[in-house]
């Protein structure tokens, strides 16, 4: 399975890293060796210093597909959950002034810590809120009507670059709000009123 990621797909996030709103959706991805799940904890890597939590509504892939037409995209998803793309701060800073992949900084082990899962039968695509909490404090809430690109226009663009496989995770882009964690903190991320993730920093 592969884990596709969008960055800068609500405004409010990309004006607060001082970042362009993009044209078109912008991709990266991480591999399965990424995935940290089961309410696991999370080991701050000894590599940086700047660690921040990125809350995303997650898609999981239920239909191999290519080329997907927008108007069929929600037959290609079935379940959603909450997840964290941890970011290495620091490192992706200084990739970024050398023009370079930002793999080191996104896709390491544990990077992309990852919820229950629900059906998606019950919510409205365009229509999710959700929010993260460190220590008991909400940090970061959004809701999915704030999406640049929607989930289905997501399936769309993604599709014809890479063939979605089943099982597949599509991390759809972290609201405005994103900050440092330290060890000892607890974040715990909720879909509506659904506690689907919980993860102490180690
Ligand atoms: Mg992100």
């Amino acid at each position: 399975m592969k884990i596709i990621c969008i960055g800068r797909n609500y405004a409010d996030h990309a004006k607060e890293l001082n970042n362009p709103v993009p044209k078109n959706p912008m991709i990266f991805m991480k591999p399965d060796t990424a995935i940290l799940r089961k309410r696991r904890p999370f080991y701050y890597p000894e590599f940086s210093k700047n660690i921040h939590y990125e809350a995303e509504v997650v898609l999981k892939i239920c239909k191999n597909g290519k080329h997907v037409e927008e108007k069929f995209a929600h037959k290609y998803y079935n379940e959603i959950s909450l997840g964290l793309d941890m970011t290495a701060r620091d490192v992706q800073s200084e990739q970024k002034a050398k023009g370079h992949p930002w793999e080191i900084a996104k896709a390491f082990d544990s990077s992309a810590v990852i919820g229950e899962f629900l059906p998606m039968e019950g919510y409205d695509a365009k229509n999710i809120g959700f929010h993260l909490t460190k220590n008991g404090e909400t940090v970061q809430t959004g809701n999915t009507n704030d999406l640049i690109f929607s989930f289905d226009y997501l399936i769309a663009y993604i599709s014809k670059y890479f063939k979605l496989h089943i099982g597949d995770l599509i991390y759809t882009g972290t609201p405005a709000g994103v900050g440092p964690v330290a060890i000892g903190d607890r974040l715990e991320g909720f879909l509506g009123d659904q506690h689907l993730l919980s993860c102490e920093i180690r």
